[in-house]
């Protein structure tokens, strides 16, 4: 594939945010966390900032570092630089007709997401089925989308099954929590669901009766002084030039680089309109968009296969929980959970898995689904190792990481019934917000963060992320009005 041919690849507008976290403790004053230098060069902040957000302290708090989670390593893949979207399809062939590999990093059309995880479990388990003899045992590792998807469909081919994972639930990197903490499900690995694939998933959620919602791309975009502005396409140029000259360079290269390069990030700090300058609209483009999207910063990001545009404007947000649409797909299933396979040995007769336990089990055939971040940890070691062009893959494609904080307010403290909210011109950690009012009645908000700030918050407790996330949503912070004194009569 071509660097233009980079558009195909494109993943999601944005994604939104498992694993073990946190209730709320809170502390009072917290110093602000060191800030990350920011891509490109924004207008310096006049005033010094408070160091304590004048927006309330929620009543439930809860967070993900999914880059600290040993059994996902990261959020989902994306194209760093040197990795090209052949890796892809390489990471996915079959190796001696004995282990198949699904999940989403061996997606070449919906790479990072959920379509793009059962996209490639039905995948493989059609070759599995090629490859095998009618009735065979086939193990998968992984119960996630991926892995579930590829079960049940062996399964249904007459089989016998064997899921193996490492938790002791399934869904993987779709964790739903329904408690009574919170008003409805929270979702702290994906929340969005877009039209694409031939069988779509947003179908499927209105097949099994799963409340989705229409959500707009485009955001209430505010600076720090709470002004709301209207986002010019200064940004959304620059990286788009950037990326075009990245295209007719002979090596690949980092999206900072391409940007600095092509001289597009040579823009104005001077105030361009509400306090904000040209170089603060290209710093608004990457945190709010480029960041997300992969997870990563620009300086790890491909400048021949990172896409310029915005991503689909038909996104979905899932309300009434995105795990409803593993359960029928595990009903059935002889799934051992709490089963962390350390070892896969294969030969041209057969695998066998060793576990974490110590126990091993054997298969004619397997099909691992770990996520991209587990193979690169080399935690789960290959006898005899991989091919050459599996290695290559797994060391080149990048891992990354978002990470997201759900807060759940006693009222709102916000006016606008903006769903998506953004922040420009500070340095602020949190910059991207779901506003789930409009959506649910519940004032509840989600925080996104990605890359080396994800990365960098993922070792912070938990009243540092509160402390940053509170200082985030200050331009949003409306004053109660004071209640009037009646006038006395006389
Ligand atoms: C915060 C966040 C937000 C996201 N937002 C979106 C979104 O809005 N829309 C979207 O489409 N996608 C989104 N994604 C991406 C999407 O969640 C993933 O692409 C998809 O769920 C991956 O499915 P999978 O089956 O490939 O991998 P996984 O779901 O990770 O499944 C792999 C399974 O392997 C298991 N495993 C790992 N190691 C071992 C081992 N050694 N032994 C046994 N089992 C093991 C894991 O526990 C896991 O269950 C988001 C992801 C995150 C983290």
């Amino acid at each position: 594939m071509t660097p233009d041919a980079r558009n195909a690849m494109k993943r999601r507008t944005f994604l939104i945010g498992v694993t073990g976290l946190s209730t709320l403790v809170l502390t009072a004053c917290v110093s602000p966390a060191p800030r990350p230098s920011a891509s490109a060069t924004a207008t310096p902040t006049p005033e010094p900032k408070p160091t304590v957000s004048p927006v309330p302290k929620p009543a439930q708090m809860r967070r993900t570092s999914w880059s600290a989670d040993p059994f996902a390593r990261g959020s989902y893949s994306f194209a760093a630089v040197d990795s090209t979207p052949e890796q892809r399809t390489a990471l996915a062939q079959p190796v001696l007709d004995r282990v198949f590999f699904a999940g989403e990093a061996t997606s070449p059309d919906a790479p990072g997401t959920v379509q793009g995880g059962r996209d490639t479990g039905l995948r493989a388990a059609r070759e599995v089925i090629s490859a095998a003899a009618p009735g065979e045992r086939i193990a998968v590792i992984g119960a996630g989308i991926a892995g579930l998807s590829a079960a049940r469909f062996l399964k249904d081919a007459g089989f016998e099954v064997v899921l193996v994972e490492a938790r002791d639930r399934i869904g993987g990197r779709i964790d739903t929590v329904s408690d009574k903490n919170w008003p409805f499900p929270i979702e702290l690995g994906p929340s969005f669901v877009s039209h694409s694939g031939t069988t779509s998933l947003d179908e499927e959620f209105t097949r099994l009766g799963i409340a989705t919602a229409p959500f707009p791309s485009a955001s209430e975009t505010r600076t720090d002084a709470g002004t709301v502005v209207a986002v010019p396409d200064t940004g959304q140029k620059a990286v788009a030039t950037a990326l075009a000259w990245a295209t007719q360079q002979a090596s690949d290269m980092s999206v900072q680089s391409a940007l600095d390069g092509s001289g597009a990030s040579k823009l104005s700090t001077a105030d361009a309109g509400g306090g904000v300058s040209e170089a603060d609209w290209l710093a608004f483009r990457v945190a709010t968009v480029l960041d997300i999207d992969a997870g990563a910063s620009v300086d790890h990001q491909s400048g021949w296969y990172t896409s310029a545009d915005a991503g689909a404007d038909d996104e979905r947000i899932v309300l009434g929980g995105y795990a409803g649409l593993l359960t029928k797909a595990a009903e059935g299933i002889d799934l051992l959970d709490s089963s962390v396979v350390t070892k896969l040995a294969y030969r041209d007769t057969g695998v066998s898995l060793r576990l974490g336990t110590g126990e091993s089990l054997s298969a004619d055939r397997v099909i691992v689904t770990v996520p991209l971040g587990v193979l690169k940890s080399g935690v789960l070691e290959f006898d005899p190792a991989l091919p050459f062009a599996h290695r290559g893959a797994i060391a080149d494609l990048g891992m990354g990481t978002l990470d997201k904080v759900w807060l759940q307010f006693d009222e709102p403290f916000w006016s606008t019934a903006a769903p998506l909210w953004t922040t420009v011109g500070g340095d602020e950690d949190f910059r991207v917000w779901i506003n789930m009012m409009p959506l649910t009645g519940e004032p509840v908000l989600v925080g996104l963060v990605a890359g080396d700030t994800a990365l960098r918050l993922a070792g912070a407790d938990d009243a540092t992320v509160l402390a940053a996330a509170l200082r985030g949503l200050t331009p949003f912070y409306v004053p109660p009005t004071p209640t009037p004194t009646p006038t006395p009569t006389v």
